[in-house]
């Protein structure tokens, strides 16, 4: 079927006013962008929609892109008509006859948001449908039921046609809330962490800590490629690799195997916090997901989260794990999660780790390491390496973080 159009509904509909015209604005800039492989594409704003003009492009290719939008509610591919009842008519009768596989059963549904039309949308629903079953025997009405819903809309410039409502991904357009760090290991959460992140309107760069040669080269490609692939939904992602050995050995060291999850965790922190102050992220995100391991229960998050002053945003924090797989599947990032290199939070792990830590303890421990911690946090900083991932593979070559002419070329 050839379509001539597809229409673009936008999600968040609480928005209003200005705030609305922005986030339409938004989405249609990163439709554009997602799009931009194809000149022939021609795009239309108007309230709460997008037309996009397909100009002989296959409407397929558009669904494989506008799919993973954020901000977009749902689409439809359509054909648009004349006003002249003949040509609603015929147009009504090309779109049916033309899906595949064939329909048993339709309805037509008829808004008419352009009054003067001459029609009513009763009226309309009869000449269009009944046009619809005469020349197509096959075909049956069923109202509540039916295979097809027709949708005739009629609008002030033409009538618009469509069969079909593609769900699309929904939140708010890439970066309208802001930027965030995620903490980015090579396991199944965090790159669904990031992608739930994402699509409620963050911006994000991802941090990664290793601990080279206690973790492989492949540990570190694994999360270059997570990287990659959450590229696909966020254009370009900025990946920090910060060097983790030295801090994981000493908190080994310290004599506390029960904490160690726990000191390392809060270092982590600690090492984002800092890297995101740089980059002007105003919160840190991870993949905890409620009671999934000994440093997941409340009582460690508690622990671990005090010592940064950063919000720290969970999005799987209530979810089951099935359901976290499902998503990493439908993302694309499951596969590349499951692959067996280690990372460096499964090095050194004790025996029975604290599910319940105690945090005069930790900040104990921690200040018997006191500016030797301080430092080895600064020199990790100072340590890490950026790289930037598109969807089609690196960017540039590894860089140190924060050099200004990085920010210059990327932002
Ligand atoms: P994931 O599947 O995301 O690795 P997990 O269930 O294995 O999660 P943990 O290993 O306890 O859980 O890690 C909890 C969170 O801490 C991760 O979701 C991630 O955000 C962060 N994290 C863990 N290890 C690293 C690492 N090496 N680099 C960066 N972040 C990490
Ligand atoms: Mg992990």
């Amino acid at each position: 079927m050839k379509y001539d159009l597809v229409v673009v509904r936008l999600g968040e509909v609480t928005i209003k006013g200005r705030n609305r015209s922005k986030f339409e604005g938004m989405i249609l800039s990163r439709i554009r962008s997602a799009l931009a492989e194809s000149p022939r594409l021609e795009y239309e704003r108007t309230y709460g929609r997008i037309y996009i003009r397909l100009n002989g492009e296959s409407f397929e290719w558009v669904e494989s892109r506008l799919k993973d939008v954020f901000g977009v509610h749902s689409f439809s591919p359509a054909v648009r008509s004349e006003h002249a009842l003949e040509a609603v008519r015929d147009a009504a009768l090309k779109l049916m006859n033309g899906l595949d596989p064939a329909p048993r059963t339709f309805k037509v549904t008829v808004k008419r948001a352009w009054k003067p039309y001459p029609h009513d949308s009763q009226e309309m629903n009869h000449l269009v449908g009944a046009h619809v079953l005469r020349n197509t025997p096959a075909l049956k009405v069923d109202v509540r039921n039916p295979d097809v819903e027709l949708k005739v809309d009629i609008q002030p410039e033409g009538i618009y046609l469509s069969c079909a409502v593609i769900p699309g991904a929904g939140g708010f357009p890439l970066g309208m809330n802001g930027k965030a760090m995620l903490l980015l290991s090579g396991g199944i959460d965090s790159p669904v962490a990031g992608w739930m992140a994402m699509r409620k309107g963050l911006e994000i760069e991802a941090v990664h800590f290793h601990s080279y040669p206690f973790t492989s080269e492949q540990a570190t490609e694994k999360v270059i490629t997570l990287t990659q692939r959450l590229a696909h939904y966020g254009g370009k992602i900025k990946l920090h690799l910060v060097p983790f050995t030295e801090l994981q050995t000493r908190m080994a060291q310290s004599g506390h195997d029960h904490l160690i999850i726990t000191l390392m965790r809060r270092t982590m922190l600690r090492i984002a916090e800092r890297l995101a102050e740089k980059s002007g992220a105003l919160a840190i995100v991870t993949g905890d997901s409620l009671g999934q391991v000994a440093s997941q229960t409340l009582g460690s998050m508690n622990v671990i989260g005090r010592t940064v002053t950063l919000p720290l945003l969970r999005p799987l924090v209530m979810m089951d794990k099935q359901e976290i797989i499902r998503i990493a599947e439908r993302i694309g990032t499951y596969e590349t999660s499951i692959l067996p290199y280690e990372d460096c939070c499964t090095l050194f792990v004790p025996k029975s780790p604290a599910t319940n830590p105690n945090l005069r303890i930790v900040e104990k421990v921690e200040s018997v390491l006191g500016s030797d911690l301080e430092r080895m946090i600064e020199e990790a900083v100072q340590g890490t390496e950026t790289i930037v991932m598109t969807e089609a593979g690196r960017s540039a070559p590894r860089e140190a973080a924060a050099a200004p002419a990085e920010e210059d070329r990327w932002f």
